[in-house]
């Protein structure tokens, strides 16, 4: 079928006519060089993803990850102007995190940009100049209500202090969200690649979507169409960069099923919940808490995969197993896990955690990246069988026989073969 180009004017709300303004080529002369990990943020040189000022921008991408796409639809709709310009009063941290040293090695942090949250101190001759400077990190305070804390607390776990924990049930937070800036040359030594092959793989994989990655050697930085992250810190939060103070610590990804919804196949939401218990707990004894959680879903192979995986797992001659629970993800996905944890740490870094005293968690490949990036860890605080859902059971054992970490027995061969889920018609 042909299409008549002339049914798609330009959108009202472009002001740059029907011709198409190419990004591949140099023509932002003059914009503001990044020197990544320099330590004053006037040298290092602020982030500019606008896409209103072109000349100015010194990335690959845009801001606000996939959320890039809706601001087009938005501006095709006529509903935004590609003008508009964000009126910055008052969103200002509520909470100052840093500058800490971790923030000043190149190859520390290179997938958060960690003057993100406070552009408007560490570039306000930038701002006053007319640069299109937007924060990617957002802090502000919270109550969080959730209705296992309220169970804990009716059970007799936990006691409102009218601190951290409300007599309400409600936790006192301070919340960070938290948009990928990526440091290209240092994504690639993290995985062990040249930035050559990254540019080039990021370009192929995203069908073309950014041509600068193969075509602007010069611009070392993009911010991917990725979601984000999410902090919540219990306690203050400039005690999370004091090793002295006891911090107790989860990173999660996210599992909208379980998460959200309380599907009860896998243990994402029993452990968050557990973790912000734990989180409370340590914090109401002096200590600090946080609990990252990382825009990761399904093993970040995406939910589409996830289910087409649960059914696979399900259907299999046998029924749901823990002895085949890794062998599904792969013949769907090609790989177990996609995750890749290297990247992780980065916020642990942000926030100038230099050891964690108890992490909530039985990944080890949580564990390795978090150790190997420097960050010492205490004790690993696994989940008490009682929070287990019943149909989780096949995900847990599967896990524990391939590493995850575990007080108890680790189940043999033989036991992941007795292990067994649900079935898809099952009650
Ligand atoms: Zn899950």
């Amino acid at each position: 079928m042909a299409i008549d180009a002339s049914a798609f004017p330009p959108a009202t709300g472009a002001s740059h006519g029907g011709h198409i303004r190419l990004t591949s080529h140099a023509s932002s002369a003059g914009s503001r060089e990044i020197n990544w990990g320099a330590a004053v943020p006037s040298h290092r040189g602020p982030v500019i993803g606008t896409t209103g000022m072109r000349a100015q921008r010194n990335v690959i991408g845009t801001h606000s990850g996939s959320y890039s796409v809706y601001r087009a639809l938005a501006v095709a709709a006529g509903a935004l102007s590609r003008e508009h310009r964000a009126d910055l009063t008052n969103t200002a941290p509520t909470d100052s995190i840093g500058p800490y040293p971790q923030w000043c090695d190149p190859s520390t942090i290179v997938s958060i940009d960690p003057w993100g949250a406070m552009i408007a101190e560490a570039f306000s001759a930038e701002l006053a100049s007319g640069l299109d400077i937007r924060p990617t990190i957002a802090v502000t305070k919270a109550h969080v209500s959730v209705p296992e804390i309220a169970e804990a607390i009716t059970r007799g776990r936990l006691v409102p202090d009218g601190r951290v924990l409300l007599p309400s049930g409600a936790a006192v937070v301070t919340k960070v969200a938290i948009e990928p800036v990526w440091f290209l040359p240092g994504i690639a030594s993290r995985f062990g690649c040249t930035e050559t092959e990254l540019r080039r793989v990021l370009f192929e994989e995203t069908g073309g979507m950014f041509p600068e990655l193969v075509t602007r050697p010069d611009l070392e930085v993009f911010l991917p169409p990725i979601g984000g992250q999410t902090v919540y810190i219990f306690g203050n939060p400039t005690d999370l960069a004091n090793p002295d103070v006891e911090l107790t610590a989860r990173v999660h990804d996210e599992c909208n099923g379980s998460d959200v919804f309380g599907s009860d196949i896998c243990t994402c939401r029993p452990y968050l919940t557990h973790a912000i218990e734990e989180c409370i707990r340590g914090t109401q004894s002096g200590g600090v808490g946080v609990v990252a959680y990382s825009r990761k879903e399904g093993r970040a192979l995406g939910e589409v995969t996830k289910f087409l995986v649960y059914n696979a797992r399900k259907r299999q001659e046998g029924g749901d197993t823990a002895d085949q629970y890794f062998a599904r993800t792969e013949c769907v996905a090609g790989v177990q896990d996609m995750r890749f944890q290297e990247l992780m740490p980065d916020v642990l870094h942000w926030l100038g955690i230099r050891k964690i005293h108890r992490f909530v968690s039985m990944s080890n490949m949580k564990y390795d990246s978090i150790v190997g990036s420097g960050i010492e860890v205490g004790e690993r605080v696994n989940i008490p069988e009682s929070l287990i859902p019943l149909d989780a059971r096949v995900e847990i054992d599967a896990k524990m026989a391939a590493g995850y970490f575990t007080p108890g027995p680790v189940p043999d061969a033989e036991a992941l073969k007795r292990v067994k889920g649900r079935g898809l018609t099952d009650d």
